[in-house]
């Protein structure tokens, strides 16, 4: 077989589907994000990034840095080793400390990534628990899907967000059946939020356990940033709760937060945590002093709601169609995956304006969009360049306006 002539047809496939992922070269500057310089075809141009999932502008707070500087110079690089064989060190203790402490459970487990957490979590409990149904909200991550699947239980996928047909599905299973529902707190793409407290009333009522992942919350949600379960008062309700540290914190990294006994379950069964080599201290260390930041500083996320909102308020003013939702996450719906592709490609290019078109496959056809993320560090004038350069693209491609909002 001539393996790169089928690799390169697969690729030409992809390409043909309009599925071709190509990645921005980005070089952001600390001090001065969401300012970046973009390397692409005709050279550098400066940029403003709008599409980060470093919500708050974290992965250049002083705090951070500081952290991160200190810890490198004191313990060097890497960790060197699992967390088993001489890899754990002080750093990982302390943010686990740290992490237990923001949900308000007994103990957390620190994986590479959020999304190496979901993978290897509910891959354990769903695997190792006998008989155990995994109730999947339709609309959850691929990392919690992976993980579901990679475990082989039985998995009940339920309508998103849909509470009847999570009650269906939890009746329809024998009542004693071990069972877990898998769902998220916020969703990326639509920004819509789950209706946490129902569902934790449902677990109640069936005997299940709760899996909730708050990768999209963690930091900005809550009096302390625990996520929207803390802002509910609904973390003591929630078996498990999963997070990033790589989006709002601005780090890298994932955990679990939950009892004693099933943290220490996890940490014993799931290869995922296990045969890999633990996160290097210095990012351990970063991770830990932007939760402590946030726990106590809500500037940031009072600002960045700020900003949401007038954004907002501004595409409302100019009649450009955006999701209505109760997050930070601001999807603008072009509705056309080439047109969605020109516009991000013309902000690039001609405004200096950075914004991922989010086609197909990610969403559902016809939904295509540009996936807005307001930031503390967005300034007026940085609205400002965003809002005259969509209304400027949104009539060179003829694209429709909702009605005017009275001036
Ligand atoms: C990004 C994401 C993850 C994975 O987190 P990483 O730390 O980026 O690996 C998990 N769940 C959801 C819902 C996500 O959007």
């Amino acid at each position: 077989m001539d393996y790169n002539a089928y690799f390169a047809s697969e690729l030409t496939r992809l390409k043909d589907e309009g599925n071709y992922r190509v990645f921005a070269d980005l070089e952001r500057h600390r001090g001065q994000y969401p300012a970046a310089t973009w390397r692409g075809d005709g050279g550098e141009r400066d940029v403003t990034i709008w599409c980060s999932n470093d919500y708050l502008g974290m992965g250049q707070h002083p705090v951070v840095i500081e952290a991160m500087h200190g810890a490198l110079d004191s313990y060097g690089a890497g960790a060197g080793g699992t967390r088993n064989i001489s890899g754990t060190t002080h750093a990982h203790v302390l943010l686990e400390r740290e992490l237990a402490g923001l949900h308000g459970k007994e103990d957390a487990l620190l994986f590479t990534s959020g999304y190496v957490s979901n993978w290897a979590a509910l891959g354990t409990l769903a695997s190792k628990v006998p008989g155990m149904v995994v109730l999947s909200d339709a609309l959850n991550h691929a990392s919690m899907i992976e993980g579901i699947r990679h475990s082989r239980a039985k998995c009940v996928v339920w309508k998103h967000n849909d509470l009847s047909d999570l009650e269906a599905k939890l009746q329809a299973l024998p009542v004693d059946a071990p069972k877990m529902i898998a769902f998220e707190s916020v969703y990326s793409m639509d920004g819509d939020i789950a209706p946490i407290r129902e569902i934790c009333d449902l677990a109640e009522r069936y005997g299940a356990m709760t899996y909730l992942d708050e990768v999209h919350a963690v930091g900005l949600y809550g009096p302390r940033g625990g996520g929207v379960a803390e802002r509910e008062g609904l973390m003591d309700r929630l078996t498990v709760i999963e997070g990033t540290l790589g989006k709002a914190f601005g780090v890298v990294g994932g955990y679990i937060a939950a009892s004693r006994e099933l943290c220490d379950f996890v940490r014993s069964f799931a290869s995922g945590f296990i045969f890999t080599t633990a996160l290097p201290p210095a990012v351990a260390a970063g991770a830990a002093a932007s939760i402590r930041h946030l726990k106590t500083s809500s500037a940031e996320r009072e600002r960045q709601q700020q900003v949401v909102a007038e954004v907002r308020a501004r595409l409302d003013a100019i009649g450009i169609p955006h999701l209505p939702n109760p997050s930070h996450i601001i999807p603008v719906m072009v509705g056309d995956p080439v047109k969605c592709k020109f516009i991000s490609d013309m902000l690039l290019r001609d405004y200096g304006i950075y914004i991922q078109p989010i086609n197909y496959p990610t969403v559902p056809k016809g939904t295509e969009r540009l996936r807005i993320t307001p930031s503390p560090v967005h300034s007026p004038e940085d609205v400002n360049r965003l809002i005259g350069a969509l209304s400027d693209l949104w009539r060179q491609c003829e694209l429709a306006r909702r009605p005017m909002a009275a001036q």
